[in-house]
């Protein structure tokens, strides 16, 4: 005999995107189940690089200042270094000072951190535990589903007593990853390059290393050899542990064959006192799902699209995911969310998946010479030349993979359902800039309101209606027409002129996950009809 759990909310996965997204629910008060089918331990190290826009999720959260301190340390460059080898010659560098080196971001409250998901998850998880409507279940795997009426009926096996268990949800979110059974049980392809690298992984401890060589402190270092190999090494904690990548099919195919010390040693140029910890392999794949929800089943982070680290857009791409997603369930849930509210997710994330993937694509594609430079690693003049070519090379293609302010920022929900289109012409979308601009589905933009709260830091929880300048109209109307529709908003006057020209309008109505929903220099004409179109009603 099973009993029936039942909950509006089952999260498939407790990785960083189905935590995340049971911390939003739990912080809007929203009941949920995760289960997961590990014990919860990592034990070797993939996301690190979490870009502004992901901080900003974090800061919302409440736990970014915890993210600051348990990642890179301060004053970890962010450098990138192309070499031959760590001791042998320099091929070129770019230059990214540390998070704790800068001046303030004009873009955004948060920079980009360094943050291995060796401690992400776990302050994640905390995060979770914190909130009574979240319930976290570990050994617990997700087998199959069916929908029955209005509820989804999972089966899932306690992996510890090794009984099934039968959990009833309104919906199930399936975060489990790109080996997800959910999403391949319910038919749902991935359209994409499937195949576009095979690597191992091989976690390292090498105690300051930096001072085994000239180069420096770097978070990334690739290694390029003769034959036009390129292996790198991830500054996973700023301190001692590193990931080493070796990518070739020859390694994936065979990995107990290949002597990872032997590689490792010739990378470095030379001994270095290191242990190897673990070593995995991995395929690289750029691609994005057909569907982001059947029916009640919706998929979010790498089980909706994978690709490529380079860039590092996989994480943070899954984390806009649970950005979008979060408010909609807590809305459809809560009953103010209208019944074409959760259509529109896919409708406005599908579009940024395959923007990413692309993206990813790119960076490990098109910009980089695999053929083989003889010369590259010989101290003659030849060598020389060939790294100049090289460094001028990579100079001229390599600085977008690391500097991706756009991708990070830049995002948008065009032509989305629930967002009023002004008909202004769309922003430059690059990998790099990011332009700020409240037309609608963009996100609003970062200015310092007073010290220590930004205009971003207004919005997370209901719709904030801002009025921008003194002569801005009086909004009472749009107020009471959301309140008419048990839609939460809230009304913000702001007259720093330096803000009302960052927000263009007088009048901009901000969404709980911080997109420009609407804006005007005048009061909507019909209130109600504003309301209902951006909280999804028919
Ligand atoms: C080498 C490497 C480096 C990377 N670096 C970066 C980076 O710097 N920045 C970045 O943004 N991204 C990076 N990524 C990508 C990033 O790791 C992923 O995008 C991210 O982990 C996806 O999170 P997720 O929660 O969607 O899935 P996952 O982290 O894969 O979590 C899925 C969870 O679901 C669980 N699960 C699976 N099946 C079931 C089931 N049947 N029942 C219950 N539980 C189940 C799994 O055990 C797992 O815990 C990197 C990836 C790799 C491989």
């Amino acid at each position: 005999m099973t009993t029936t759990i039942e909950t509006p909310i089952l999260i498939v996965g407790a990785g960083p995107i189905g935590l995340a997204l049971a911390a939003e629910l739990g912080r809007r008060d929203v009941p949920c189940l995760v289960i997961e089918q590990s014990d919860g331990v990592i034990y070797h190290p993939r996301a690190t690089a979490l870009n502004a826009r992901t901080m900003e999720f974090l800061r919302r959260l409440g736990v970014s200042e915890r993210v600051k301190q348990d990642g890179t340390p301060p004053d970890f460059p962010h450098n990138v270094l192309y070499v031959t080898t760590l001791k042998g010659n320099e091929i070129a560098r770019i230059e990214r000072p540390s998070h704790g080196a800068r001046t303030p971001s004009p873009i955004s409250p948060e920079r980009p951190q360094r943050c291995n998901q060796l401690w992400l998850d776990p302050i994640l998880v905390e995060l979770d535990k914190s909130f009574p409507s979240v319930t976290l279940r570990y050994r617990c795997r997700y087998d199959s589903l069916k929908e029955e009426n209005d509820k989804v009926i999972v089966t899932a096996m306690d992996l510890t007593t090794e009984t099934p268990v039968t959990i009833a949800a309104r919906y199930v979110i399936d975060c489990s990853g790109s080996h997800t059974s959910v999403r391949r049980q319910l038919g749902i392809a991935m359209t994409g390059a499937a195949d576009a690298e095979h690597h191992l992984s091989v976690f390292v401890r090498a105690p300051e290393l930096w001072k085994q060589h000239e180069k420096g402190k770097a978070a990334l270092t690739f290694f390029i050899d003769e034959k036009g190999n390129w292996r790198n090494l991830v500054a996973i904690d700023g301190r001692e542990l590193y990931r080493f990548g070796i990518s070739g099919k020859e390694f994936y195919d065979n990995p107990d064959a290949v002597d990872v010390e032997k590689y490792f040693t010739e990378a470095m140029g030379g001994d270095v006192p290191h242990e190897i910890l673990s070593v995995i392999r991995w395929a690289a794949r750029d691609i994005v799902a057909e569907k982001y929800r059947v029916g009640r089943v919706f998929f979010a982070g790498d089980a909706a699209h994978q690709n490529h680290p380079s860039g590092g857009f996989g994480l943070n791409t899954g984390m806009g995911d649970m950005d979008n997603l979060g408010w909609k369930l807590a809305a459809t849930v809560q009953g103010w969310g209208g019944a074409a509210l959760l259509d529109s997710y896919e409708v406005e994330r599908r579009p940024v998946g395959l923007r990413n993937i692309s993206q990813a694509f790119n960076n490990h594609i098109d910009n980089r010479d695999r053929v083989s430079h003889p010369d590259i690693a010989k101290d003659t003049p030849d060598g020389a030349a060939a790294r100049t070519r090289m460094r001028e090379q990579i100079l001229s293609s390599q600085p977008a993979m690391v500097l991706t302010d756009g991708v990070a920022l830049g995002y948008r929900y065009e032509g989305s359902p629930i967002v009023c289109a002004d008909g202004t012409p769309a922003t430059a979308d690059t990998i790099s800039l990011y332009e700020p601009t409240t037309r609608p589905g963009s996100r609003a933009p970062h200015a310092w309101i007073k010290e220590g709260q930004s205009t971003v830091d207004l919005f997370g929880k209901g719709f904030v209606l801002l009025r921008l300048g003194d002569d801005a109209p009086d909004a009472a109307a749009i107020e009471q027409a959301f309140r008419q529709r048990q839609v939460p908003i809230e009304t913000v006057t702001l007259t720093n002129p330096d803000i009302v020209k960052l927000y263009e309008k007088k009048l901009v109505l901000v969404r709980p996950d911080g997109h420009v929903a609407w804006r005007s220099d005048t009061l909507h004409q019909d209130p109600l009809a504003l309301a209902d179109h951006v909280r999804g009603g028919v």
